[in-house]
């Protein structure tokens, strides 16, 4: 979660914006992340950053996985990783992410900018090596 931070804040200096106004992550059911908890997450640790009133937008991806016996793609149901046709073992193509997929940044907005904090703007920090 602070590193996706992290990563937004990096991508807010670059453009030179003021504010963030969305987050758009991708989260498939194995990356373990729980869309809730990241959601209230998102809100405890965004008031406090330059993120703060950004908007979270999570999008849910499938839980898909191909069997080779059948060359069938499908969508797996209640973490059964069997194929529904022929039984037989798949290999799960996508479910396990969690990405940013963009950011929406807002310009300069003096009233906002005159109410942060002014070293919330340093973006000197920022190019710490993500984990
Ligand atoms: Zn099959």
């Amino acid at each position: 979660m602070k590193t996706l931070l992290r990563q937004v804040d990096s991508i807010r200096c670059e453009h030179n914006a003021d504010r963030v106004t969305e987050v758009r992550v991708e989260v498939g059911p194995l990356s373990g992340v729980e869309p809730m908890l990241l959601s209230s997450a998102f809100a405890l640790l965004a008031s406090e950053q330059t993120v703060a009133g950004a908007r979270l937008v999570i999008d849910k991806v499938p839980l898909l996985a191909h069997c080779e016996a059948c060359d069938k793609e499908f969508e797996v149901n209640g973490f059964v990783f069997r194929c529904p046709t022929c039984r037989g073992n798949v290999k799960t193509i996508s479910g396990d992410e969690f990405h940013l997929l963009s950011v929406s940044l807002s310009e300069a907005n003096a009233e906002f900018r005159d109410s942060l904090d002014p070293s919330s703007h340093n973006c000197s920090d920022t190019h710490e090596t993500a984990s």
